[in-house]
């Protein structure tokens, strides 16, 4: 079955989808990203998602392309025409085309935003064999820009930390800057310590997660004692458990950093306890 993508208010087959060799994405990487779940054929968490691409476009002086209520519809007509059950929905939205490449951002009024979503299919997303078994990360300088709260396309460090990651034989990155962990390459990140959960607390260092925040909630409603503070690789070799959260990961446990096993070696209570309450509760509240 070819997959059907959506470009510009358009949803054609993929082969036959185009952008602009102009496009400010491509040439510059101005533009942002979303990434929801779908899980049994509803969308995860898409209200936390819209919120954040209207923060992310705001931030950087984009108007927003289409309005919520089309951005669901689009969202519900891609999982419709690919008959998707588990997966993702990746949205892009660019800056859009101007005939000359220049630096100062062109007129919206002339150049409008391209808006681009495609759907990638996972089937048994929730049942990664991966989350049974943890994560085993190695840590990595940060050294990407200064605005990581907004959802940029400029992924390329974190493709680099994936690289060095698979390179050194481990799942992937967490990323370190002043001696604290920031996040994941792509995902935030936790320790945790008897029964305490430590996660840094938000600012522009790191992406302001969308699953962050729904498990933060699911923490407390569980009467799960959170503190939101910076944490060291140092503390977190030492610490009892580690996870991470992301979109298309939800809570995955992490069993070694930097080659220091962590606890008995396998996932750890909290962040299992954690995965089954979002997953339970997400899937409950899936539109
Ligand atoms: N930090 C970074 C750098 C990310 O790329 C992501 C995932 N896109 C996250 C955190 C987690 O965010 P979310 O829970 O919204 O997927």
């Amino acid at each position: 079955m070819t997959r059907i993508v959506y470009v510009n208010g358009d949803y054609l087959p993929e082969t036959e989808a185009k952008v602009s060799i102009f496009d400010r994405g491509f040439l510059m990487a101005d533009g942002v990203y979303e990434v929801t779940s779908v899980l049994g054929g509803k969308l995860i968490d898409f209200t936390g998602h819209c919120a954040r691409l209207a923060r992310s476009l705001k931030e950087l002086d984009m108007a927003p392309a289409v309005s919520d209520e089309e951005l669901l519809a689009i969202h519900r007509e891609l999982i419709r025409r690919n008959d998707l059950v588990d997966g993702m929905i990746y949205l892009q939205v660019t800056r859009g085309a101007p005939g000359d490449r220049d630096f100062a951002f062109p007129d919206p009024a002339t150049t409008p935003s391209t808006l681009v979503l495609f759907t990638q299919s996972k089937p048994g997303l929730a049942d990664s064999p991966v989350a049974k078994v943890g994560q085993k990360v190695i840590s990595i300088p940060d050294i990407r820009w200064g605005r990581r709260d907004i959802k940029t396309v400029q992924l390329l460090y974190p493709s680099m930390g994936k690289m060095m990651a698979k390179k050194a034989g481990v799942d992937d990155a967490w990323l370190v800057e002043d001696g604290f962990v920031t996040e994941g390459t792509s995902n935030n990140t936790y320790i945790v310590k008897g029964n305490r959960i430590i996660t840094r607390p938000l600012s522009n260092d790191i992406l302001h997660g969308i699953t962050r925040a729904a498990v933060l909630r699911c923490a407390a409603e569980a009467q799960m004692e959170v503190e939101e503070r910076p944490f060291t690789i140092d503390e977190a070799k030492k610490a009892d458990e580690a996870f991470f959260t992301s979109a298309s990961a939800f809570v995955m446990p992490v069993v070694e950093i930097d080659g220091a096993t962590l606890g008995s070696g396998k996932p750890g209570p909290v962040a299992t306890r954690l995965r089954e309450i979002y997953l339970d509760e997400m899937r409950k509240a899936a539109i």
